[in-house]
């Protein structure tokens, strides 16, 4: 039985998008376990206060100034929602001490600062912000180990990984680890003539084939950077080494991730492609709650397909090995290159098929290594922002 004492208290960032309405969903179905406390975005009024209206948070947080307080005249009407604006707004919904949860569902490095804050807060933290692992993955881990914080990974391959592994390893080699297998759908370019990746619209390319989701990583998984960024992910995460996680590509993307283990046995997980699983195993963790997702069919879908990830189609998957094998500065600077690369590209600055030049540009650029610190590594990532913008101008057409 469940009562007011034992509710707890959510505080999701990234509120607006499309980890927040998963995650808003999953709360709806479960009143009397899970109840919004603090909520954030970056400058969606409307959408934020139509969420305001129905979950009545505490705290409700908006990244654009201007934005928050537009929220805080609409919101007047309405008592104990206390609206925050700026970066400052956006930490103290991270640290809120009614939320014992807090979603990480920003995107992009803009939301590394509020995740890194939950991690040393000691929440439990359901990270999909996967470009906060790839800048500053060991500094985020090693917080949630000082401060005893339970990060679990709610980015579905990461999470079908953490469901296969043991719950109690230190390690990969004390569970018997050898491989983790990524899939990947291959996006909605898988098959397409290379020929004609020039041409892609912003419609082509946010057309996922199996996954509703933001725009970015729309765009990541067309170009497989968003493969790329979950192999830094997944090493940041479990503490693979790089040669120890491969990609396969599955079009259905029912077989979310595979451990192999030192005996021959591969475990699986499998489920609809819909992210409300993911998140509701980490939010019940170590329980198992309803999440709206209907079962697997495999006789209705009868078959799964598996083959080797095209590396001259696309070419970003090797661009985010070779940052992992160069260490933390590259992988800093991989994201923040992809990031300017694919806003450019979403802004119809930048050919699709362009992006992958502006990063490998950006890249041999760079040099010198940032120490493994929060400071050094968003400079870092910074400077790369700039030489990605110089680099788009002479790829722009
Ligand atoms: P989205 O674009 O739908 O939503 C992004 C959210 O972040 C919005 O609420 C937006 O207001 C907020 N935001 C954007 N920029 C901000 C800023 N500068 N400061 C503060 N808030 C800001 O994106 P999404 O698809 O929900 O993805 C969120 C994260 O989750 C990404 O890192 C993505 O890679 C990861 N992820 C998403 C999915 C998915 O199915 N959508 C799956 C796995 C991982
Ligand atoms: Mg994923």
């Amino acid at each position: 039985m469940t009562d007011s004492a034992t509710i707890r208290g959510v505080a999701i960032l990234g509120a607006t998008g499309s980890i927040g309405a998963s995650t808003l969903d999953v709360i709806a179905r479960h009143p009397s376990r899970y109840r919004a406390v603090g909520l954030s975005a970056s400058r969606d009024v409307d959408g934020m206060e139509g969420l305001c209206r129905r979950f009545r948070p505490d705290l409700a947080a908006m990244a654009d100034p201007d934005a928050a307080s537009v929220l805080r005249a609409r919101l007047a009407d309405l008592d104990g929602i206390h609206v925050l604006s700026g970066e400052a707004g956006l930490l103290e919904v991270a640290r809120a001490s009614a939320a014992d949860t807090v979603v990480a569902g920003i995107v992009g490095a803009a939301g590394l600062a509020p995740c890194l804050v939950a991690a040393e807060e000691g929440k439990r933290v359901l990270v999909a912000n996967k470009e906060a692992l790839v800048v500053a993955g060991d500094l985020i881990m090693s917080a949630a180990r000082q401060s005893g914080a339970l990060l679990l990974p709610i980015d579905s391959e990461h999470n079908a990984i953490f469901q296969c592994l043991p719950p109690q390893a230190a390690t990969l080699d004390d569970a018997g680890v050898e491989r983790l297998v990524l899939t990947a759908s291959g996006g909605p370019f898988r098959e397409r003539d290379p020929g004609t990746l020039a041409s892609v619209t912003v419609e082509e390319a946010c057309a996922h084939p199996n996954w509703s989701m933001g725009r970015k990583i729309s765009v990541d998984s067309a170009t497989m950077m968003n493969k790329g960024l979950e192999l830094i992910e997944a090493c940041r995460f479990f503490g693979a080494s790089a040669g120890q996680v491969d990609v396969l590509v599955h079009p259905q993307s029912l077989v979310h991730a595979l451990v192999q283990y030192r005996d021959g046995s591969t475990l699986a997980q499998m489920g609809n492609p819909d992210m409300r699983t993911p998140i509701a195993n980490a939010l019940a963790w170590p329980e198992r709650i309803a999440a709206g997702v209907a079962p697997l069919d495999l006789l209705a879908m009868g078959r799964l397909d598996f083959s080797a990830p095209d590396g001259g189609r696309f070419p970003c998957l090797g661009l985010a090995r070779d940052a992992l094998a160069a260490g933390h500065g590259a992988t800093a600077a991989l994201n923040g290159a992809n990031e300017i690369a694919v806003t450019a590209f979403l802004d119809g600055a930048l050919r699709f098929d362009r992006i992958a030049g502006v990063i490998e540009e950006t890249l041999s650029a760079m040099d010198g290594e940032p120490e493994n610190r929060l400071d050094a590594l968003v400079d870092y990532e910074r400077r790369a922002r700039r030489e990605a913008t110089a680099s788009l101008k002479r790829w722009s057409h």
